[in-house]
């Protein structure tokens, strides 16, 4: 066992490029190739697949996938084709002669994987087709859908115990991104899995920076964000249709690429929105929560909820969407009270019971939205995992809020509700405050009373906020069924009339780097920045030449891993997360030109990169000019160019060494080179040598030593 798990650990560098597995995926994979029944809740985005595609690599025979999404299986077919893995699908969307090719394939040996829908596996002949192949392990993708619990259940997906009946002896891997316990234990029940090892990995997402802000004025809002955000690639979702066409339609206006996506869309429309999506041909799509079950995009890079969600699991999920690949990405809300006012008056379908526990998941949403502890934190208590520290990751964590003495602010607020014979809403209260004078203050005669702009001061906004706060304090009430009127509570006579304090917390608006600040950014990071995009384009061209989605070449982790590190030959290039052998075959050697082209145009321009005058070496040297023209050419010393030289053939470039060098020479050189060691200074070999040899050669000969050995 010790041997398999080094071999999957070598098939987890040379077909997907990664050099660790990640928490469990390790544990995971050991007990598969144990021929261990597993359960394994990740969150998306988690790793899950590698758990059984690595298994399926080192393991003799074909790993049957089951997944009921039948739009992803092509693209996960088509990814692992990309990363040397042999694999394919079936399903209803396949030809019968693609159908019949493919289980001849299978019958042939030549396939590691496949993907089969629940229909097709349940079909009749095909059990008994599998018994005429070798399987190595069965893999039940998105297994909570057998749970009838869950709110994704497939009733095909119940009859999957009859694998188990059919195939003691294989091994089966369950996969699910939803953590519950009682789908948990319906998995483990329903597909007859024998002692199964429940894997749960923790459901943080800590690359998703999590930000809420205030509802007003979103479409600017967004307009701001997008341009720091250019041209990356995210998701708006909104809570009605009519809502997606019109900010897709308001962004278009204003430059962007965006499209929308929605139910009342026909087949057709769905599918371009999402396929423009796939290859990054539109950045943006506004969508209602229709959109995302069905995608695997690893390089959505933000998700932003133009509404509030109507609770913390279907908000969790949708912003998992971002940021598979794990690097950083964003997560922005918008909340305003107004909201939760018509998603509260829009819940009212089921029984009452069911209505209540809905109000109540809004109830926590709202709590979340309104949060003054760092975000995370609750979201993951919120499925029952602990953090024992602050996340460092929310606009909370960033910006703590302050609290301070807000008793006599909580007063004048009281005290209008009762002069106002608790009678208007939140809205009309803060006007109230405010000294406004608009027609339903004066119709209410509300310019009369004591309080009327006892709190002109304080702005709409930051009266929204302390009115929350109060409601989440318990010392207010709104009364749902009197058109939200504010009610006092015994609490309010408290801070009336006995003399209670109050803690009110403060927000600082975030600040966000002035255009100053901006521009005064460290040069590198810019130059840094300028060479990702140029791997971007690259990607994207390569993409649409092979027909494939742009992060299926490389995730934008790996190209943000590239433009730091700046690889620029191939054993560089490998060591790249993400870079596997395939991949570098077939896409390496663009990527390292763009990027030695990159460094030698910087160089031109006078910015230094480190590595970049050897670069400038390697392009003059390719070009057919010898050291002594580069020098030069570069205003050198020709020492300092076949100094480059050497060092270049070290890292690995085709450098031919024995052109500036004869057998002889080296022969001689090398001598000193082995007694004195390959480190000593040029100068005491030089000497050694009794002065006979240049030194340029005596500092090739060291190449030729080192990489001899
Ligand atoms: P899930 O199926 O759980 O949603 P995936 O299997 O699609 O997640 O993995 C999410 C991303 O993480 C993919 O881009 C995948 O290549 C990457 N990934 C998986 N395992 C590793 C690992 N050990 N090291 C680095 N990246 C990994
Ligand atoms: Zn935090």
């Amino acid at each position: 066992m010790m041997m398999q798990i080094r071999e999957a650990r070598e098939a987890l560098k040379l077909y997907f490029g990664y050099d660790n597995f990640r928490p469990m995926q390790e544990q995971i994979i050991s007990r598969v190739l144990n021929r261990e029944d597993v359960v394994v809740l990740m969150p998306t985005g988690g790793g899950k697949s590698v758990c059984y595609q690595v298994p399926a690599v080192v393991m003799p025979g074909i790993t049957i996938v089951i997944s009921p999404l039948i739009a992803l299986m092509k693209d996960q077919v088509e990814a692992l084709l990309e990363n040397g893995i042999k694999a394919a699908f079936l399903n209803s969307s396949l030809s019968a002669e693609a159908q019949y090719q493919v289980e001849n394939a299978c019958l042939a040996g030549e396939l590691k994987l496949l993907y089969v829908s629940p229909e097709k596996l349940l079909s009749s002949g095909f059990l008994n087709f599998l018994k005429r192949i070798q399987v190595s392990l069965f893999a039940v993708d998105e297994a909570h859908c057998i749970s009838a619990w869950g709110h994704d259940f497939r009733p095909e997906y119940t009859q999957l115990r009859i694998l188990k009946q059919q195939f003691p002896q294989t091994p089966m891997v369950a996969l699910t991104a939803t953590a519950d316990k009682l789908t948990q234990k319906d998995i483990q029940d329903q597909l007859s899995l024998r002692d199964p090892q429940v894997f749960v990995a923790s459901f943080d997402r800590p690359n998703i920076n999590l930000m809420v802000k205030p509802g007003r004025d979103r479409l600017n809002k967004i307009t701001e964000f997008l341009e720091r955000h250019h041209g990356q690639p995210g998701i708006i979702y909104c809570l009605s249709r009519k809502g997606t066409e019109a900010i897709a339609d308001k962004l278009k206006k204003n430059g962007f690429k965006a499209t929308c996506y929605h139910a009342g869309m026909n087949a057709q429309q769905r599918a371009k929105a999402q396929e423009d999506f796939l290859k990054d041909d539109v950045q943006i799509v506004c969508a209602t929560v229709a959109f995302g079950m069905g995608i695997d995009k690893s390089n959505v890079r933000w998700v932003i909820h133009y509404n509030l969600p109507k609770n913390i699991e279907g908000y969790y999920q949708e912003i998992g969407r971002a940021g598979r690949d794990g690097a950083a990405s964003d997560a922005l809300l918008f909340y305003s009270y107004a909201d939760v006012m018509s998603m509260r008056s829009m819940l009212t379908e089921g029984s009452e019971k069911q209505l209540e526990l809905q109000l109540v998941k809004l109830d926590r949403m709202q709590q979340y939205a309104e949060a003054t502890i760092c975000r995370r934190r609750i979201l993951l208590q919120y499925f029952g995992e602990t953090m024992h520290k602050d996340c460092g990751n929310c606009d909370i964590c960033r910006n703590p809020p302050t609290s301070f003495d807000g008793t006599l602010l909580v007063q004048k607020a009281l005290s209008a509700i009762a002069r106002t014979q608790e009678q208007v809403n939140m809205g009309l209260l803060i006007d109230v405050l405010r000294g406004s004078r608009n027609a339903q203050v004066l119709e209410g005669g509300y310019d009369r009373i004591k309080t009327y702009g006892a709190g002109r001061e304080i702005s709409t906004m930051d009266w929204q906020r302390y009115l929350h706060q109060m409601l989440n304090a318990g010392l207010v009430e709104l009364a749902y069924d009197q058109k939200y009127a504010l009610k006092l509570t015994e609490q309010s006579r408290q801070v009336l009339f006995e003399g209670r304090k109050v803690q009110l917390v403060k927000f600082d608006e975030v600040k966000q780097p002035t255009e100053e600040v901006r521009k005064a950014r460290p040069k590198k990071e810019v130059v840094q920045d300028a060479l990702f995009e140029r791997l971007r384009t690259l990607r994207k061209k390569m993409a649409d030449e092979y027909g494939v989605p742009p992060y299926v070449i490389f995730t934008d982790s790996t190209l943000q891993e590239m433009s730091a590190e700046k690889p620029t030959n191939r054993i560089a290039m490998l060591a790249i997360s993400g870079v596997g052998s395939l991949k570098y075959e077939r896409y390496g050697y663009d990527f390292v030109n763009e990027i030695i082209s990159f460094m030698t145009e910087e160089q031109d321009k006078g910015n230094k990169l480190k590595g970049a005058t050897h670069l400038v070496t390697y392009e003059a040297y390719k070009a057919g000019n010898n050291p002594e023209q580069i020098a030069r050419q570069r205003n050198l010393n020709p020492v300092t160019i076949y100094s480059h030289l050497a060092t270049l053939y070290e890292q690995g470039y085709e450098v031919d060494l024995n052109r500036f060098i004869t057998k002889k020479e080296f022969t001689e050189i090398r001598k000193a080179i082995a007694s004195l060691g390959p480190d000593a200074k040029l100068k005491d070999l030089y000497e050694a040598l009794g002065e006979q040899y240049e030194y340029h050669k005596i500092r090739l000969a060291i190449s030729l030593f080192k990489t001899e050995v």
